[in-house]
C-alpha cells in the first residue's frame, strides 16, 4: 500500500486505472481504524479492482467548540490496518491539499441538513458534502462506501450525488457493532468504563423498536415513546433526539410504512453518540 498526499497524484493513479477498465473503489474516512471501518474497506476490496481509503479529519464539519482537536488520531496504527485489509492507496492530504488558499466554496443539501443531527450541529452536514463532493472530484472512483451507521450522512450524500449528477455509485455498508450492540465509532473512545457500560442503551432502544415493529406496531409516537422509556432508565446518556422517518426525505412518519429509519442521538460525558436502524415495514 502507498501513502498518497498529493491531490495531483492520487487523481493520476484513479485515472490510469480507470483508463484500463478498472473499477476503483474509494473508502471517505477520517481515521482512527476500527472494525467498521475495517469493514468498508473489505466490502470495497470485494467489489472493486482498486481501493482508494481517503483519511482526512475534516475541519469543516466541526463547528465551534466541538472535538476537532480532540479528535482521536493514530496515523501509523491506520496506515497498518488500511495496508492488512488490502488497500492500495491512504490518500491523506493535508489541510492544504484539500482547502487551499482562497477556498471559499461550499456544498449545501438543503433540508436534509437541518434535521435530526443538523439541529445540534447547523454546520456539519454543509461541511461533509463540501469535502465529500470535493473528494468525488479528487478521486474520482465508480462506488463510494460508506457507514449506514452514520445513516442521515448517507442520505444526504446519495442525494448530493445524485442532484449535482456526480457519477459514483454509492453503498452503503451494514453497522458493525460491539458484542453488547454499541454500534462502533472512533469516539467511542472518549467514554470512560461507566460511560462505556451506560452507552449500550441506545441499542437496546433500538432493539425495542424491532420488537415492537416486528410485532405489527405501527405507531411512531408509541415507538418513540418506549424507545424514550429504555433510554431515560440510564441517568448518564442525555437523550438528544428520536426521529423516525422516511430513508429518502428524512420527513417523520406518524404511521411507519415502506423503508423507515429509526434513528437516535444521545450525549454521554464528552461524547455525543447516534445510532440508528432500518425497516422494512410491509403492512
Ligand atoms: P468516520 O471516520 O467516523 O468519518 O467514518 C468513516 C466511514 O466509516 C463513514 O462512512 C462511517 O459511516 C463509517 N463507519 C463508522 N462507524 C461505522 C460502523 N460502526 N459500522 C459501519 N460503518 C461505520
Amino acid at each position: 500500500m502507498e501513502v498518497v498526499t498529493g491531490v495531483d497524484r492520487i487523481r493520476s493513479i484513479v485515472a490510469a486505472a480507470k483508463a484500463k477498465g478498472r473499477v476503483v473503489g474509494v473508502v471517505p474516512t477520517m481515521g482512527f481504524f476500527h472494525r467498521g471501518h475495517l469493514e468498508l474497506m473489505r466490502v470495497a476490496r470485494e467489489e472493486c479492482d482498486l481501493v482508494v481509503v481517503t483519511l482526512f479529519v475534516n475541519p469543516a464539519q466541526f463547528g465551534p467548540g466541538e472535538d476537532l482537536d480532540d479528535y482521536p488520531r493514530d496515523f501509523e496504527n491506520d496506515r497498518r490496518l488500511a495496508d492488512e485489509a488490502g488497500v492500495d492507496y491512504l490518500f491523506s492530504p493535508p489541510r492544504e491539499e484539500m482547502y487551499p488558499e482562497g477556498f471559499c466554496t461550499a456544498v449545501k443539501v438543503e433540508g436534509l441538513s437541518s434535521v435530526m443531527c443538523g439541529e445540534s450541529r447547523p454546520c456539519h452536514f454543509g461541511g461533509v458534502a463540501t469535502v465529500v463532493a470535493t473528494l468525488f472530484n479528487t478521486v474520482p472512483a465508480q462506488r463510494a462506501y460508506f457507514g449506514e451507521k452514520d445513516a442521515q450522512q448517507l442520505v444526504i450524500i446519495r442525494r448530493m450525488a445524485k442532484d449535482l449528477d456526480f457519477p459514483v455509485e454509492i453503498v452503503g455498508v451494514p453497522t458493525v457493532r460491539e458484542p453488547d450492540g454499541l454500534a462502533m465509532s472512533s469516539r467511542n473512545a472518549y467514554l470512560s468504563e461507566e460511560e462505556r457500560k451506560a452507552a449500550s442503551v441506545l441499542h437496546s432502544a433500538l432493539q425495542v423498536a424491532a420488537r415492537l415493529i416486528d410485532e405489527g406496531e405501527a405507531s411512531a409516537f408509541r415507538i418513540e415513546d418506549a424507545m424514550r422509556e429504555v433510554v431515560e432508565r440510564e441517568p448518564l446518556v442525555r437523550l438528544e433526539y428520536i426521529s423516525i422517518c422516511d430513508n429518502i426525505y428524512l420527513s417523520p412518519l406518524q404511521e411507519l410504512s415502506g423503508e423507515v429509519l429509526v434513528a437516535l442521538a444521545a450525549r454521554l460525558g464528552k461524547a455525543r453518540l447516534i445510532d440508528n436502524m432500518l425497516f422494512r415495514v410491509n403492512w
